[in-house]
Order: C-alpha cells, then sequence, then structure tokens
C-alpha cells in the first residue's frame, strides 16, 4: 500500500502498518490506508535534506516556484469534486462545506503563487557612496508540517503553499484520522511537475512520525497545527536543535453582543460561531458575551433556534452540521458539559446524546447551550471544541472587555454593535489574533491569521505566513575597498 510520497516515489512503509479510516458520521469504512513509523519519518527528511542541500527547488526563481502552485492550483480545482467528497468521508463535514473549503485551498495557493517573485527584498541606505546594502530572502531550509483532522487540507495549505514558493523543501504529517486529501495534495504536486524530494508526505500517528519532524537535527523549521498540550510539546523538543517554530494552537474565543446589536443578526452568527462543524473550529465562537439587558431575550432565541438544528451525514441534504470526529472526543465533549452543569451552569438545551436510530452509528452532539456561566468553570476556559456554547453575562463595556479577554488563549473573537465607535475602541483593546465587527468567521488569505497568549507563536497567511518560511539576510558591499588601518602594524 504505496500512500507515502518520498523523494518523488510512492512507497509502502518500511514496518508496512496499515490503519482503517471510518467515517465519523456513520462508521463506515472509508479507506485503508499506510501508516508509518519512525524510518519512515527519517528517510523523508533525508529525502527534503538532499532536496534542499543538492535539489533544483531552492534554486528554481520564485516566479517559477509560483507558476507551479498555481499549476497545483488548477489541478485541484479541476478535482474539486474528488477532493470534496474525500474531505467529507474522513471528517464527517457537510460536503458543501468541504467545497468550500477546497475552494479556499484553491484560493490561497494561487495568493501564494501570484504574489510570487514580487518582493526581491529592498535596498537600505549605508549612508556611504562606496558601500551598497540589500536585505534579500532565503529559504529557512527542511520544514516539517504537522496538520489537525477538523479542516485537514485547509491548515496543510496554509503551511505548504508558502513554504514551497518560499523555495524550501517539506515534510507534511497530517492528522492520522484524516489523511486522504493530503495524499491527492502529493499528488496534484507530483503532477505540476515538483522535483522529487522537494515535498514529502508521512501518514501515521503523531509520537511515531511527528515527534521526529520536531526532533531531528536535519529539520530546520517545524510548524504545528493543533492542540495545545501537543503544542508545548513540540515546542519543547524543538529547543534541543534550536527549531524555527510556528505553532497555531486552540482558541477559546468570545462572541461580544451589545444590547444595540442587529438582533436578528447577531443572534444568527452567534450560532454559526460555534454550531459549525459541530464546534470543531479552533476559532469557534464559544463564549457569548451578552449585555445584560439583552441577555434574556437574546439567549432564548439563540436556545430555539439551537434546537431545531439538523444533525445528519455529509450527503444528507437535510442535514445542517455533522458528527465528532470520534468516539473519544465525544466523550470528552460529554465530560465538558457535565462539568458545567456540576459548578452550577444552567443547561438550556443539548446536553445529550442524541436519540434518532438514523445517528446512532455516528458521533454525534447536539448543539447545546450553557447559560448562568462564570469565568472559573472549566467549560468556560478550557477548548472543549465542539457543538458546546456558553454564556455569561456584562455590564458595560470595561466589563465586557475583561470578561472577553480573561483567557490564556487570544486566537479571534467578535464584537456586536452599532455603535461604530465603540466597535472600533472594542476591537483594539481584544486580546486576540482576529477580530470581526457584526460578522463571525470570514477570512481572506490576504490577511495575517494567528494568536495571542497561548493561541501559538507566528502568524499563518497574509505577508507573515510567507515570512515564517524566508530568512531575511542582509548582504553588504563594499564596492571600492581600501585598508581601513583599525590596527597600526
Ligand atoms: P492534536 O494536537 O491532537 O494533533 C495535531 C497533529 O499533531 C496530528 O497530526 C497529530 O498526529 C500530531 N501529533 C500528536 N502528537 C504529536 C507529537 N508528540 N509530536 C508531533 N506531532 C504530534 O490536535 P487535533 O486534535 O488533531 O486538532 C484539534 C486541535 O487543533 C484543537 O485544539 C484546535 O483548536 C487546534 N486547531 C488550531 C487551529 C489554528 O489555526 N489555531 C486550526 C485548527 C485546529
Amino acid at each position: 500500500m504505496a500512500h507515502l510520497y518520498v523523494d518523488g516515489e510512492w512507497r509502502e512503509p518500511v514496518a508496512e502498518g496499515r490503519r482503517d479510516i471510518r467515517c465519523p458520521a456513520d462508521g463506515t469504512l472509508v479507506a485503508t490506508v499506510a501508516e508509518g513509523t519512525r524510518p519512515d519519518a527519517e528517510a523523508a527528511i533525508a529525502a527534503a535534506r538532499r532536496a534542499f542541500d543538492e535539489g533544483p527547488w531552492p534554486r528554481t526563481p520564485e516566479r517559477e516556484r509560483g507558476a507551479l502552485l498555481l499549476r497545483t492550483a488548477d489541478l485541484m480545482e479541476r478535482d474539486a469534486k474528488e477532493f470534496a467528497r474525500a474531505e467529507s468521508l474522513d471528517t464527517g463535514k457537510r460536503l458543501v462545506e468541504s467545497e468550500y473549503d477546497i475552494a479556499d485551498v484553491v484560493s490561497c495557493f494561487r495568493h501564494y503563487g501570484g504574489i510570487a517573485g514580487t518582493d526581491a527584498g529592498r535596498v537600505v541606505d549605508t549612508g556611504r557612496d562606496d558601500a551598497v546594502s540589500r536585505v534579500v530572502y532565503e529559504p529557512v531550509g527542511v520544514c516539517g508540517l504537522i496538520t489537525p483532522w477538523n479542516y485537514p487540507l485547509l491548515q496543510a495549505s496554509w503551511k505548504v503553499a508558502p513554504a514551497l514558493v518560499a523555495g524550501n523543501t517539506i515534510i507534511l504529517k497530517p492528522s492520522e484520522l484524516t489523511p486522504s486529501t493530503s495524499i491527492l495534495l502529493m499528488k496534484a504536486l507530483e503532477e505540476a511537475g515538483l522535483p522529487a524530494g522537494a515535498a514529502n508526505l508521512v501518514l501515521g500517528a503523531g509520537p511515531e512520525v511527528g515527534a521526529p519532524l520536531s526532533e531531528h537535527p536535519d529539520v530546520d523549521l517545524v510548524s504545528f497545527t493543533g492542540g495545545l498540550e501537543t503544542g508545548k510539546r513540540i515546542m519543547a523538543s524543538a529547543a534541543a536543535t534550536v527549531k524555527k517554530v510556528a505553532l497555531e494552537l486552540g482558541g477559546k474565543n468570545p462572541n461580544v453582543v451589545f444590547a444595540d446589536a442587529d438582533f436578528e443578526a447577531a443572534v444568527d452568527f452567534a450560532l454559526t460561531a460555534v454550531f459549525l462543524h459541530s464546534g470543531q473550529v479552533c476559532s469557534a465562537g464559544a463564549r457569548l458575551i451578552v449585555e445584560d439587558t439583552l441577555h434574556d431575550r437574546f439567549v432564548d432565541e439563540v436556545v430555539r433556534r439551537a434546537r431545531l438544528v439538523r444533525l445528519g451525514g455529509p450527503f444528507d441534504p437535510e442535514a445542517e452540521t455533522g458528527p465528532l470526529i470520534s468516539a473519544q472526543h465525544l466523550a470528552k465533549v460529554e465530560a465538558y458539559v457535565a462539568a458545567g452543569i456540576a459548578e452550577g451552569a444552567v443547561l438550556r438545551c443539548g446536553g445529550a446524546r442524541p436519540d434518532d436510530p438514523a445517528l446512532g452509528n455516528g458521533h454525534y452532539y447536539p448543539p447545546t447551550v450553557l447559560d448562568a456561566c462564570t469565568q472559573d468553570m472549566r467549560a468556560v476556559h478550557e477548548e472543549s471544541f465542539g457543538p458546546v456554547l456558553t454564556v455569561e453575562r456584562f455590564t458595560d463595556e470595561d466589563d465586557a472587555v475583561r470578561i472577553a479577554n480573561d483567557t490564556d488563549y487570544g486566537l479571534a473573537g467578535a464584537v456586536w454593535t452599532q455603535d461604530a465607535g465603540r466597535a472600533q475602541r472594542v476591537a483594539r483593546r481584544l486580546r486576540h489574533g482576529t477580530v470581526w465587527i457584526n460578522d463571525y468567521h470570514p477570512y481572506v488569505p490576504q490577511a495575517e491569521w494567528g494568536g495571542f497568549g497561548h493561541s501559538g507563536v507566528g502568524r499563518e497567511l497574509g505577508r507573515s505566513g510567507l515570512d515564517e518560511y524566508r530568512e531575511p539576510k542582509h548582504i553588504w558591499q563594499n564596492i571600492q575597498p581600501r585598508p581601513q588601518r583599525w590596527f597600526r602594524g
């Protein structure tokens, strides 16, 4: 079973491991894929190192590297249906959501392909006529890219596209639960003509094939998207070889609603913010922070609509959201709800697995609203990564900002008000990497994505998302060298 892509070849894993991929919506077998182990990761690292040190890719003009990304985008667009279907089967998410994800992946490749060659660095004023100075960009080297299961190809694209366009060579390690679209991506890169060893794919579990990417001395940079605890482990093990580290971790994101907000839109987005993809979104608006005077009417309407949300599999046209990724994750979400209730939260809806027999084989959990929450509750300050909305009240602007910022994380958040001055004031005071005003969730590849605090280190997307993969180098040239006589002899 040749699902590992190393040095331009599709390979069997050394230990002949296998893993069954089952659709979280109904448990059906989607695929049996190769499962790599440490020697496979090491072979991929060696291939990427050779390709970086001796291969053509880092020396290919950036415009040509960009052209290859644009060809890859065209190929993914050609095969978009196959990509979206594979993403839905692995994750259980609705097909329409996977179609949006794949369109976003294509845009990301087009963005970085399109800006290739437009930034040659800069000339610096030396203050002297006999010396010129410029800053140019070099690729960092061999990059280990580790991605999660919730947006498998989208998260990979935010790393793969800028890393490759900057001239690095890469080893991609997708989540072991959702490998299918990463296999398709490698096929597209191969068809687009990427040289051998420039992009490598190793499938397998984190400790086996992810850990070597953060430990091995031949890897120069590790970029990780996933959970906080794994991120801390990766950062610690990368320290031994002083690797560059980029981390996109979780969030516990506030959605702040003032009493003067557009009621209907704010309610509608409060639902989308947290229940999209059953809350398995790093930027999910899981903490609703609502002004005291609006609280009862607003929460009643959120609860009424949350009860109507229809659960179902990826190809059910009536479904509005899908299952959780695994039985283990479902148990974790249930435990957060139980902890919230035990600590005094009021369960307003959801809170128990659905009894519809049609959903019996999937890992479903209904939209759940916990009211009367306070910051000290685990369900409020830890990421449940499920369809669980906690509700808190605030009295005034300062109180809203204080509650919204009272988190170790700092990924994203929103403020709802029709007072434009207040909207801007609150947006500036929120200690989060993305702030939406009267909206929730949109992003564009031109703008940075990432978090304050425990939400991570560095940024993806935008100019900074490219800079993660470039080493600025200062080149100074004395065009008329003469002895300086600092030392007299
Ligand atoms: P996870 O940390 O369990 O796994 C992520 C990846 O790390 C997987 O590929 C896994 O195999 C690998 N891994 C596990 N142990 C490892 C180790 N010791 N060394 C190296 N790699 C290892 O996370 P997950 O459950 O797949 O994803 C959910 C988490 O991802 C959530 O916390 C979510 O908030 C976060 N996330 C963040 C963003 C963002 O942009 N900030 C985006 C998506 C998801």
